[in-house]
């Protein structure tokens, strides 16, 4: 037998002129919008699936996405739902997330995209201002990768940082970031006698006021956080972690499955190795404490556990620094932006670092706002664009922009201009707007009317 190391194979069909790094929403979107605008695109993932946190994450469901009146995210996102409404696999903004797997990648290789799964990106080489080449770590060794243009979608924005960008992390009084969720699906429920039960109980839970203006609030998608009195009695008598705060939970589009956004993760850095395995392991204790919790509650007496998500749920790390930074304010007051590249209306949304305060603060109705183009440009880097929840922007402005829907816009969007300025000999930074914007509303976009008409 040889005990030769064998050297990676390069497999590339063609060479790529765009590598995405990170196939979460807002990367799997940028492939798909920038091959069919024509380029040859190479997409990079840790992990053997599409998803990012949708997937590895188990996290769901969409979030706020339309106003009473339209529907804010469109394009790729809305044909998303309806693909995976075809192979059942959405109900009111739930979907379930091994559906979620199959339809991204379908809609990944038919767009032509290549994908690299189980690699993971280690370096990066800059010259001038320029990104030569990324090295990722595979099986087989390391790969260098090159292209003229590069997008990082990696929720960290590793590869803008390992290309020098600046960044900031956390908030601004501590540098500390949201806390981390483990999420679990749980089967066996009964979620009739739960909903029954918390409505004679309106004490045991929180009741959204906007309920009916998130896209799911009036159906029977089942997302409810509470039971206030039986987390209390288990913290009293010692079987509940203190952090854990309430039970949230929303119904997946499969009989009597929830998935739980419960477990709740203080204090500790998404970016520190240490620090994310003592994350996981305190969720994962949490994860059978709640277990033990359920057992006990009206229609989780029959509960087991599905599965828990191969990664911790990491709401906030680094925000990379961009041409333009979104903030709180812009969120509250509905702020336009002539370079609009879509529009969101989620609130300002922190699970405190320290579980002091969690709440969400909404632009008042009929308020929206615009997420301007500037935000996917970093600063010092001139081939790379930024999208998700990495774009530029500050603590309180990721809390907002960070949901799915937006993350896939806002990948829409970079793989749309990454393609156009190929087609245009352009950089990201001096890229014609209003060309981006006519091809994004051509994809189906909803950008609203003009901000200054
Ligand atoms: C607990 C929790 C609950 C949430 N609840 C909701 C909700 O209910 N609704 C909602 O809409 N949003 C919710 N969000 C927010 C939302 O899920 C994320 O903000 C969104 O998924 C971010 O998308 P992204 O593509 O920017 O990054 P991610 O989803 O983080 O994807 C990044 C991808 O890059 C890959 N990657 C990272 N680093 C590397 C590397 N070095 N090399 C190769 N690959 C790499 C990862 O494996 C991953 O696939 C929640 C988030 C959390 C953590």
């Amino acid at each position: 037998m040889s005990t030769q190391a064998t050297k990676p194979r390069r497999q590339w069909r063609r060479k790529p002129e765009i590598v995405i790094v990170g196939g979460g929403p807002a990367g799997w979107v940028a492939a798909v919008a920038a091959a069919r605008n024509g380029a040859r695109v190479l997409l990079v993932e840790q992990y053997g699936f599409l998803g990012g946190l949708a997937t590895m994450g188990l996290v769901g469901p969409f979030m706020r996405y339309a106003t009473k009146e339209e529907q804010l995210i469109q394009g790729i996102f809305q044909e998303f739902c309806e693909r995976l409404k075809r192979v059942a696999g959405f109900k009111h903004a739930s979907f379930d997330p091994e559906k979620y797997k199959r339809v991204a990648q379908e809609m990944a290789l038919e767009a032509g995209v290549e994908l690299l799964l189980h690699a993971y990106l280690t370096k990066v080489r800059v010259k001038d201002r320029k990104i030569k080449h990324i090295t990722v770590m595979t099986k087989g060794g390391r790969l260098n990768l090159s292209a003229p243009l590069f997008i990082d979608t990696t929720g960290d924005g590793d590869l803008a940082t390992l290309a020098g960008a600046p960044y900031e992390v956390g908030r601004p009084s501590d540098g500390l970031t949201q806390a981390m969720t483990l999420m679990f699906v749980v089967g066996g429920v009964d979620c009739q006698r739960v909903e029954d039960y918390l409505l004679s109980h309106p004490e045991e839970y929180i009741h959204w006021p906007d309920a009916d203006t998130i896209a799911y609030g009036e159906t029977d998608m089942l997302c409810r956080a509470g039971f206030f009195s039986a987390v209390r009695k288990a913290q009293e008598e010692g079987r509940l972690d203190r952090a854990v705060q309430q039970l949230f939970f929303i119904s997946l589009p499969l009989d009597g499955t929830v998935v739980f956004n419960t477990t709740n993760v203080l204090e500790l850095s998404p970016l520190d190795a240490y620090d994310l395995t003592r994350a996981e392991i305190i969720a994962r204790k949490q994860v059978w404490q709640i277990m033990d919790v359920l057992k006990e509650l009206p229609g989780f007496e029959q509960a087991y556990l599905v599965a828990t998500a191969p990664h911790i749920g990491v709401r906030e790390s680094r925000r990379i620094l961009g041409e333009y930074v979104f903030t709180g304010d812009d969120v509250i007051q509905g702020n336009r932006f002539p370079d609009v590249i879509a529009r969101g209306n989620y609130g300002i949304d922190i699970h405190d670092p320290k579980g002091e305060s969690s709440t969400v603060e909404y632009p008042p109705e009929p308020l929206l706002y615009d997420i301007p183009y500037r935000i996917l440009v970093p600063k010092e880097i001139e081939n790379l664009l930024v999208a998700g929840r990495c774009a530029s922007s500050t603590h309180e402005g990721q809390s907002a922009i960070r949901i799915q829907p937006i993350c896939m816009a806002m990948g829409e969007a970079a793989g749309t201009a990454a393609a156009l300025c190929l087609k245009l000999h352009t950089t990201p930074r001096s890229l014609d707007v209003p060309q981006l914007q006519k091809r994004l509303r051509t994809q189906g976009a909803n950008l609203g009317s003009p901000p200054h008409e």
